[in-house]
């Protein structure tokens, strides 16, 4: 399929100040739109000027969440090159998303090629600031109006870019976690481990709780027994004690992420043992108790590495490592940061310079 290219006018496509950039609130001047049929299928791929989009109020996707999201980042890199992190493995997990909330999939090359269009065609959106970067939202919605509950048999897929700085206010440094016992997150043959809209409205409440009491994000535990660590809010957890670093393995309720998956395959050639087993909250809380719970951070491609410096369960907090960045956690936010910016080979094969 040929992607139709529409440029947006001259003075639209002006940049503006990159320096201090929010979170996901400015856009880029162009995006990727593609429709799905029944009869037709996914059909007419085209870049066009950004713009708002038109819905019928009973689209099935208003009342029934039928959607489906991903999120990458293209790094402007030392020697002037750009570079999509692990593009390939983004776009798997948006079909596999998909296929869970009976989303019909996309040809991940033509997703490919659309972004790499886009990207050159806004190229002067890239934050050249180390740290910053361009954030690659795909997201596939159900567009049929029909009130009854059903697949839909119609969907629009858009890809946006938007230039962002350093995801928490904080910088790259400690953020307060707030454990809940109360609410839950996702549970066992539910949708916690792919990126669907409906997880998200479902955090809602228990985050902005943990924001009243001066927390950054909510730290989830199972839904069956409330006992074990499963992840952040948008990040997946890691914990540093015993000399090992431990994350909760996936249960079908955790997003499988990609920085995650980072992390697990290069802390071993760093000469750091990783394990992935079940966590109980009692045996961190316990280990932060005797003082051999040494680090703690939480991955995502928003992030990247997000140091933890405390955590809040049952009416208590407690500091790790004084609440202040371990050296682990330095060194693989250091390490793989250095790959997505050019700066270390990248010997995983992880980006794909544009
Ligand atoms: C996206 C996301 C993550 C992190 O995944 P990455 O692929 O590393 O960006 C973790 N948890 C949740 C709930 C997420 O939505």
């Amino acid at each position: 399929m040929e992607i139709e290219i529409n440029l947006a006018e001259p003075e639209k496509r002006k940049t503006f100040d990159l320096e201090d950039l929010p979170f996901g609130k400015i856009f880029t001047p162009h995006m990727f739109m593609m429709k799905y049929d029944i009869k037709r299928g996914w059909h007419s791929p085209q870049i066009k000027p950004f713009s708002n989009i038109e819905l019928h109020p009973a689209a099935i996707v208003l009342h029934y969440a039928q959607t489906v999201f991903e999120g990458m980042k293209a790094y402007y890199g030392v020697d002037g090159k750009i570079r999509l992190f692990r593009p390939w493995d983004h776009i798997a997990r948006l079909n596999h998303s998909a296929e869970r909330v009976c989303i019909p999939k996309v040809d991940p090359e033509l997703v490919f090629n659309a972004i790499k269009i886009l990207i050159s065609i806004d190229k002067d959106w890239i934050p050249k600031k180390k740290g910053a970067a361009l954030y690659i939202r795909p997201v596939i919605f159900a567009t049929q109006p029909n009130l009854g509950l059903k697949v839909s048999d119609e969907y629009l897929f858009i890809i946006i870019l938007s230039p962002v700085g350093a995801y928490y206010k904080e910088g790259f440094n400690p953020v307060k976690i707030y454990v809940t016992d109360e609410y839950i997150r996702a549970c066992p043959g539910g949708t916690g481990n792919i990126k669907t809209g409906g997880n998200y409205a479902a955090s809602l409440k228990a985050q902005e709780i943990a924001q009243k009491k001066g927390y950054t994000q909510v730290l989830w535990l199972d839904a069956k027994e409330k006992k074990y660590v499963e992840e952040v809010g948008s990040m997946n957890i890691f914990f540093y004690f015993d000399n090992e670093l431990l994350t909760p393995e996936l249960t079908g309720s955790i997003l499988p992420g990609i920085t995650r998956n980072s992390v697990l395959k290069l802390a071993p050639t760093l000469g750091i043992t990783v394990k992935e087993r079940k966590i109980s909250i009692d045996e961190v809380i316990d280990a932060i108790k005797k003082n051999i719970l040494k680090e703690c951070f939480g991955t995502g491609t928003a992030a990247v590495i997000s140091p933890v410096g405390e955590i809040y369960y049952k009416n208590r907090s407690y500091l790790i490592n004084h609440g202040k960045i371990g050296k682990i956690t330095k060194l693989l936010f250091e390490y793989i940061t250095s790959i997505q910016y050019g700066e270390k080979e990248d010997t995983f094969n992880w980006t794909i310079t544009l």
